[in-house]
């Protein structure tokens, strides 16, 4: 019998034209953006650091304000209405963040609150890790990502052997000449001895979308995954449904909450449970506060709208650099869209300029009411020498921030 011809594979979709996209999303946009207080406030400035920390909507500053007036006091302790409010909002955002990710099975997971993402991912490796370990036991941790999804992992080592048990450190293996993990190099790597893989949900530097389902048919069904959701969490929809991951981690702060916020979400289903160790002292509540509104802001203002936006904008300025050759946009060229001389990546771009230093660039940038991050952005395995400016976006930026900006940016050349 003659063999079916087969069907040529699917082209990826077009992506959508970044102003068409725009122009729809507008009307929804605007009142948004009204609400950041810190951004109405300041008209002649453009704040795209918000990969760093994002601004607060007036909802959470009044969500906040209303808990520090009215039911301010410790909770899991007295049994007085403020302690009791106390205590039902800290287990009432517990549920909430659960319903946020999207989570499966909450009855089985916990979530663990924490002053950030560094905290978060460093309390896992801490109180959780060496209770899974063996001598002679491998675990899987990315080399090139945030350095808060690094050394934690290292002193988990050190301090497991400090007690005679020695564990290997391998690398999450990357793609040549991109950012991008590399599921078949994994694959190779992963033994009988692989317990364990540390994984970032979206680059901090290059914006991508690291494909953490592909880490997780590469080590198999059995394998714990610790995930930093840093970027990913408040900026696009993150479903725990489509990950099997085993912890989730991410910060308060950059999903629109207070400073000093930050969960660690864990499903508790592969290796010992998760039992933050020691005792855990008055929590922040106010923070946890302004979390519980950051999500319910995020939520009614519809985080796939949101990412939309930004990801229009980030399209908008990476197409504007590509026409401008004193310029590189970093990232990995493995996952350009269809039809773009340039690859659109969520709400991050990092670039550099051949011949203007990375600090210099944030000052002159600054001078034109710019706010960008100019440094090593705290990659593992970077220093200053390597520098470049980042631009991170969050609902509040605008096409007009973004073209003001290639104006600037093009006068530079
Ligand atoms: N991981 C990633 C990917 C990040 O971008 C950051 C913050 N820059 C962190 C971890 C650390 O987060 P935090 O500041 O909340 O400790």
């Amino acid at each position: 019998m003659a063999a079916r011809p087969t069907a040529p594979p699917p082209s990826p979709p077009a992506p959508p034209d970044p102003r068409a996209e725009l122009r729809e999303l507008a009307a929804w946009q605007r009142p948004l953006r009204a609400g950041f207080p810190i951004v109405a406030g300041h008209p002649g400035l453009a704040y795209l650091d918000s990969a760093a920390t994002a601004q607060k909507p007036q909802a959470v500053l009044d969500a906040v304000h209303a808990y520090l007036t009215t039911s301010n006091a410790n909770s899991g302790r007295g049994s007085y209405p403020w302690a009791n409010a106390t205590t039902a909002l800290v287990e009432g955002a517990r549920e909430q963040v659960k319903e946020f990710l999207g989570d499966p099975d909450p009855e089985r997971s916990s979530v663990h609150f924490t002053s950030g993402a560094s905290e978060g991912l460093r309390t896992v490796a801490r109180d959780w890790l060496p209770e899974l370990l063996a001598d002679g036991d491998e675990i899987v941790v990315p080399f090139g990502d945030h350095r808060a999804n690094l050394d934690p992992w290292l002193e988990a080592r050190d301090l497991l052997a400090a007690r005679g048990v020695r564990i290997t450190v391998r690398e999450l293996p990357r793609q040549a000449g991109s950012g991008d993990y590399d599921p078949a190099a994994l694959a190779g790597l992963a033994g009988p001895r692989t317990r364990f893989v540390a994984a970032t949900h979206v680059h901090h530097v290059y914006g991508a979308d690291m494909n953490v389902h592909r880490v997780r048919e590469a080590v198999g069904p059995h394998v714990p995954i610790c995930l930093d959701a840093a970027q990913s969490v408040g900026h696009q929809p993150v479903s725990l449904a489509g990950l099997d991951v085993d912890f989730l981690v991410f910060s308060g702060h950059k999903a629109l909450a207070l400073p000093g916020t930050g969960a660690v979400w864990a499903r508790g289903a592969r290796g010992p449970a998760f039992r933050p160790g020691g005792w855990p002292g008055t929590p922040n509540t106010a923070g946890i506060a302004s979390l519980a509104a950051a999500l319910d802001w995020l939520r009614a203002a519809d985080v796939g709208r949101i990412a939309r936006w930004t990801t229009a904008l980030a399209a908008v300025l990476t197409d504007g650099l590509a026409g401008l050759p004193a310029y590189e946009v970093l990232g990995c060229r493995t996952s350009l869209a269809a039809g773009s001389a340039v690859q659109r990546r969520g709400s991050i771009v990092t670039f550099r300029h051949h011949g203007i230093g990375s600090q210099d660039l944030g000052f002159i940038l600054y001078s034109h009411g710019f706010m960008v991050r100019s440094d090593d952005h705290c990659q593992a395995g970077r220093s200053v020498r390597d520098g470049s400016v980042r631009v991170s976006l969050h609902v509040y930026n605008t096409l007009e921030e973004m073209e003001e900006l290639l104006t600037v940016l093009t006068n530079l050349q």
